[in-house]
């Protein structure tokens, strides 16, 4: 129940009814007893400027979670921003601080690799390809640098995308092998698909069926996509004796980032 006593925290977007923060958020709120609720947000974007003033004036609001449409346009305006978001011009947390000032992140990249770790999976000296360099792409793929991966590929339909990740990443992670050609995913410990191939029922597959047969079976191969949870991608690596990780894994380990970062649940939940 809110009380007058209750902490609040939102989530900002438009539309905002699909969003699945607010049951995951409230439902840990009540069963850890905490005073905090998540409140859902469908905010016009001529608001947002008196939007982000209310938020400095709010003293029992500690954070907003950021989704689509506003990752890109908040990032902007915040009072300060962390060095992945201001390199990825994208927040999809802010948290206000006890004096008002709205500071800002992006955690889907270390909502993955608290996903990943789960599989045993630490991205220090591995190898990584990343399909689909769009906002949830890029997010996975500046983390798994900072992680310290020894080499990571990008693909995507737009080679312009690719090639703009890379030197944003070459020059943020000079030591790192970034983006290079590769025949076959043998040499992957880790494939993950960060596009939106395999949503629906489409059946479809983010790489050829060739490409896919060579993998091998010490690799992690994970989705993005949450619907369907086995993605035509899982399914196949399945087949091929990988272990897997799916879209909702990396969704629910991302509350704690999320909530950890606006200072109301711990970083593992
Ligand atoms: P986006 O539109 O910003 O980027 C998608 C990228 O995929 C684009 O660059 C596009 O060119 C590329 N792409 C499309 N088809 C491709 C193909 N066949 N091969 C290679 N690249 C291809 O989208 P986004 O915000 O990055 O979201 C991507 C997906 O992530 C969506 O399905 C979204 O629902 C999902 N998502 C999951 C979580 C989670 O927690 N699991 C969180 C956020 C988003």
């Amino acid at each position: 129940m809110i009380r007058g006593s209750t902490e609040l925290v939102g989530i900002v977007g438009s539309p905002i009814a699909q969003v699945k923060s607010p049951e995951n958020f409230n439902a840990w709120f009540a069963e850890h007893g905490r005073d905090v609720a998540m409140i859902a947000i469908d905010m016009q974007e001529p608001a947002l400027d008196a939007f982000l003033a209310a938020l400095r004036g709010w003293r029992n609001l500690r954070g907003c979670v950021v989704t689509v449409p506003y990752k890109q346009v908040l990032s902007t305006r915040l009072d300060a921003v962390s060095e992945r978001s201001a390199a990825l011009r994208s927040v999809n947390v802010i948290r206000r601080e006890a004096d008002g000032r709205l500071v800002g992140d992006i955690v889907d990249g270390e909502g993955f690799l608290n996903a990943a770790r789960k599989h045993r999976f630490d991205p220090s000296g591995k190898r990584a390809l990343v399909v689909g360099s769009g906002g949830v792409g890029s997010a996975i793929a500046y983390s798994l640098c900072q992680g310290g991966v020894s080499r990571l590929a990008i693909a995507d339909l737009s080679a312009e995308r690719v090639e703009s990740l890379c030197a944003l990443l070459r020059q943020a992670f000079p030591a790192i092998d970034i983006g290079g050609a590769y025949a076959s995913l043998a040499d992957f410990d880790l494939v993950v698909n960060a596009s939106p191939v395999g949503m629906g029922d489409t059946g479809e597959l983010p790489l050829p069926q060739s490409l896919l047969e060579t993998l091998q079976p010490h690799s992690l191969v994970a989705d993005v996509v949450t619907s369907p949870e086995i993605t035509p991608l899982l399914a196949f690596a399945r087949r091929m004796g990988c272990t897997v990780q799916t879209g909702p894994e990396m969704a629910f380990a991302q509350v704690g980032n999320l909530g950890h970062f606006m200072g109301v649940t711990p970083l593992e939940i």
